[in-house]
């Protein structure tokens, strides 16, 4: 049998500190513990001292104590050795217990068994271990059954005692690993499941007390046979024994890999909580459940609960016996002709319920509880805050509040934002998904769930959908020529590309499911085929795909449509926007986004950028201009062109500007290269060639001449409109003219015109000067005022350090963390998903700083810009507009540094409100808006 040596990063015994309080009692009514003493006694020993010992609880809890954490840290620091002391505080603390059950540990006339539980810090569902029925030996056994006249239930908890101990104790403490199948709970279970078989009984209650008496011994033989040692026959080893178990199943593999995603400190460690048993399987008087104080699937203030008769805790969970409703709103399908606990034990029923009210009364919140039904007596065995969905979760936020049961500070830091972004996008079905098994991940790059079949051009996702097809567009990476395809997609899956990808960007910006960056892709476009994690998919199978997660899943996954609920989330969003400081704008480019935007409670646009309107519909002749005035060799031709290109700039920055009466819309000046929008095929080259009357040869030429080695860093942003004077005067034109024709409407409209890719304050004194002229011209030929502003985007690191300089012209900065995150760590947005992964994997960098701002370095400059453009410029107005803008700790960061407003893809506002209120609620802005 192999055996790991199981070993712990926690530092050497000296470092260790341990308290002189080492083992916390509650029960009868008192504790000497309470529920803030997480830290010291985990949630469980925590909230038992709180259920038991509060004056304005004093629930029925079984009696017992808490090792805390700090002997957990003890533990694993001295070769696995408790500090002095420690038995005799053990032994102390059970001579308590028996005084208030009147049973004694080990007694052979009235003996006392206990339960040995794990408890960290914050919950780790399933990870750590559980031990019951402690306490059952030889010795004992004939007491119990003479006590409870109850042969059957005293053999059926020691053959659950044997089957835990031997597992929990005796196998995983001692770093055993069993081949597959082979661990010593299959074996005995193996041995049960022949036992049924041989006797006839189709359920283990059918077993009878001789069945399981013979079980036992069975037991313990397969015990010595497999593991060499012999079960323990003493109540104290099997205390100790179990202890020691709890201790050690932190350090077990499944404790680490879920605090490693967890992010959970192994310095933490676990409590261990020994409490008096109270049996749920000693008759039909007897039960044992499991209860939500609200539903929480939906939210709805129902008590919400399961339980089965005749049962210990490990029976509701297991799955083997369907539970019964513990009332009728819990009633499922499954459940539908079982009787409920208010039928079948009203007076617990009853008192359950009061203690449901009390327990949400005096946490605030919605808990998840454990009980137990012992001959007609309730007991509380746990409670801790429960588990929600997100829907759920904002459901009971808000009623809550109104409920007054919570303050709205309190109820706004529950909903996280992953909750939030639930109610905003259908997801693969949670049950489904944990059923299937990912072929391939990626980066999640849009957000929600989304399934359809595999189309791999852009073309043909238009032509699928318009046949009323479900389509998944896979692709390499995608370019601007695809917009089409994409929309036309129910979601994009791309090879290549990171964060910032030209996927990423786009479907972030219409909330569409996307995944880049997915290794596992290799696409064979003559076949028309893909290699996805070890399958060959060909054009037309179904996938499904988590695009919050970057899961990859074959097939036709059912769905859930959670967006639904949007009174909901409104309702939820006034709770936020009554505590933040921070504004929330929001990267909008087209009329529909924006009017998204502004349903999602953006407050103003963030960035507009000016180009988009040569992508997608609409784009073929503003784009044909587009083309014509680059490939124009002369002033004239490029004037020509541009005034062609003109009001169909002018129509589309109006519309924009409409839906956002009332509120700042900054648009960009043209940002990408030129070259990027040059037609790469021969028909578009011909047709272009055709009307500038020029040959094709010397379009190709001219086409040729364009192209850059270093796109990124050549000629974009404010260099073009250096270059071309003419192109930043249309474009001015264009959004004075069309704010003046509005305001003269009567509707008020705030343009505010910004600079991208700046580095010397020559550049944005030069535009600037520009802009301001076109306005008087515009001024004089409209006789209409214009409110608006000029400002640049902080991209580059050396506007950081000249941005007291640039503020002496520029009335706002705008940080375009998406290339200021390029300029500052030499990675390139559209190549670095790859090795970033692996940076991340490896912890070379904590996150991908495309996602989340890095802090320490692009942070560093934020702040040094925020310092000295507010030195030149006292009311000078700051926001973001990268793709980090929607990210909650980015959202923080901005929040803190002082910036007036975050600005991100129309989807993602709501997350954004939600995290500037948790940031104002965390940590309070003086000066609200900044
Ligand atoms: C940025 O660089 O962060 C930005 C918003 O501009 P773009 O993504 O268009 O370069
Ligand atoms: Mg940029």
């Amino acid at each position: 049998m192999p055996k790991t040596a199981v070993k712990s990063k926690i530092k050497a015994s000296s470092s260790v500190k341990i308290s002189k309080k080492m083992v916390y009692f509650f029960g009868g009514g008192k504790a000497d513990g309470k529920a803030t003493m997480k830290n010291l006694l985990g949630g469980k020993g925590a909230n038992l001292a709180e259920m038991a010992g509060h004056p304005d609880l004093r629930l029925p809890v079984p009696p017992g104590f808490t090792l805390t954490t700090e002997i957990c840290t003890y533990y694993w620091a001295n070769k696995r050795s408790y500090p002095k002391g420690l038995t005799q505080d053990v032994e102390k603390n059970l001579r308590r217990m028996e005084e208030i059950t009147g049973k004694k540990f080990g007694d052979a006339d009235n003996p006392l068994l206990v339960s040995v539980r794990s408890g960290a810090r914050s919950s780790m569902p399933g990870m750590m271990e559980t031990i019951l029925n402690c306490g059952l030996t030889e010795a004992t056994i004939p007491g119990l059954i003479k006590l409870t006249n109850n042969p059957r239930f005293v053999y059926d908890a020691y053959r659950r005692l044997i089957m835990m101990y031997s597992d929990v104790v005796m196998e995983k403490a001692c770093g055993i690993e069993p081949a597959d199948d082979q661990g010593i709970r299959r074996q005995l279970e193996r041995l049960m499941d022949a036992m049924k078989k041989k006797t006839g009984a189709t359920t283990d209650t059918d077993l009878t007390a001789e069945n399981l008496k013979e079980l036992t011994v069975q037991f313990k033989a397969k015990v010595k046979e497999v593991l060499g040692k012999e079960f323990p026959d003493n109540h104290m080893d099997q205390l100790w024994g179990s202890i020691g178990a709890v201790f050690a199943s932190w350090m077990g593999k499944r404790a680490c890999s879920y605090r490693r995603i967890e992010c959970i400190p192994e310095e933490w460690g676990t409590a261990v909580s020994v409490q008096a048993m109270a049996f749920g399987n000693m008759g039909d008087d007897c039960a044992t459940g499991v209860g939500f104080t609200r539903n929480p699937g939906t939210g709805e203030n129902a008590f919400y609960g399961e339980f089965l008769v005749n049962a210990q805790g490990e029976d509701v969970v297991a799955g083997i016996r369907t539970p019964n409703p513990i009332n009728e709103s819990s009633r499922s399908d499954q459940s539908r002709n079982l009787k409920s606990l208010e039928q079948l034990m009203p007076g617990c029923y009853k008192e359950l319920a009061g203690i449901r009210a009390k327990l949400e009364k005096h946490y605030h919140d919605m808990l998840d509880i454990e009980f137990t039904i012992e001959k007609g007596r309730l007991w509380m065995l746990q409670c801790r805050v429960g588990k929600r969905n997100g829907p759920a979760a904002v459901r009971m936020a808000i009623d809550m509040h109104k409920e007054k049961l919570a303050k709205k500070e309190e109820v706004v830091m529950r909903v996280t934002p992953s909750q939030l972004d639930e109610l905003l996008h259908p997801i693969i079905d949670p049950k489904a998904e944990l059923k299937t098994k990912a072929i391939a991940k990626g980066l999640p790059a849009g957000p929600g769930g989304a399934r359809g079949m595999i189309v791999f051009t852009a073309a043909e996702a238009v032509k699928w959908k318009k046949e009323g097809k479900h389509v998944i567009l896979v692709r390499e990476e995608t370019n601007p020529e695809d917009v089409e395809g994409m929309r036309a997609a129910e979601a994009i899956l791309t090879a290549r590309g990171g964060m910032t990808s030209h996927a990423a960007l786009v479907a972030r910006g219409w909330g569409k499911c996307c995944i880049v960056g997915c290794a596992g892709v290799e696409i064979e476009l003559a076949h028309k085929t893909v290699h996805i994690g070890g399958e060959v998919l060909k054009e037309g199978d179904w996938l499904s795909l988590n695009g919050s997660k970057g899961l990859v899943y074959k097939g036709k996954m059912d769905m859930l449509d959670a967006s639904e609920s949007n009174e909901l989330l409104s309702e939820f969003l006034r709770l936020c926007n009554s505590v933040r400081a921070l504004k929330v704008w929001a990267n909008a480019e087209s009329q529909p986004d924006a009017a998204t935007a502004r349903k999602f409670g953006a407050e103003g646009i963030g960035l507009f950028r000016i180009e988009h309107m040569f992508y997608g519909k609409g784009s073929d002749e503003p784009l044909f201009q587009l083309r014509k005035m680059i490939m124009s060799k002369t002033l004239e031709e490029r004037k020509i062109a541009l005034n062609a290109l003109f009001p169909f700039m002018k129509n589309d920055i109006k519309n924009t500007l409409r839906v956002m009466e009332g509120l700042h819309v900054t648009i960009r000046l043209m940002d990408p290269p030129l070259h990027e929008f040059v037609p790469q095929q021969k028909d578009k080259l011909e047709q272009l060639g055709q009307a500038l009357g020029i040959s094709y040869e010397e379009l190709s030429a001219r086409a040729n001449a364009l192209h850059e080695s270093n796109p990124m860093m050549g000629h974009r942003g404010v260099r073009l409109g250096i270059t071309y004077p003419e192109i930043t005067e249309m474009e001015a034109r264009a959004i004075f003219e069309a704010a003046a024709e509005l305001n003269k409407e009567g509707v008020k409209v705030f343009p505010d015109i910004m600079i991208p890719v700046v580095s010397l304050e020559q550049e944005v004194k030069h535009q600037a000067e520009l802009i301001h002229k076109v306005y008087a011209d515009v001024y004089k030929a409209k006789g209409v005022k214009v409110n608006y502003m000029v400002g640049t985007m902080i991209e580059i690191p050396r506007a950081c350090l000249m941005a007291g300089k640039l503020a002496e012209t520029m009335q706002f900065f705008s940080f375009g963390t998406n290339d200021l995150t390029q300029m500052t760590f030499g990675y390139s947005r559209d190549d670095s998903g790859y090795f970033l992964k692996e940076y991340v994997e490896k912890n070379i960098i904590p996150v991908d700083p495309f996602q989340t701002i890095d802090q320490t370095g692009v942070g560093e400059l934020i702040k040094i810009t925020v310092e000295r453009g507010r030195k030149t410029r006292k009311d000078l107005k700051i926001g973001i507009c990268g793709e980090q803008g929607g990210d909650p700790a980015s959202v923080d960061f901005c929040h803190n540094a002082g910036l007036n407003y975050v600005s991100c893809s129309p989807f993602r506002v709501p997350i954004a409100i939600l995290a500037a209120a948790q940031s104002q609620i965390r940590k309070p802005r003086k000066n609200k808006a900044v």
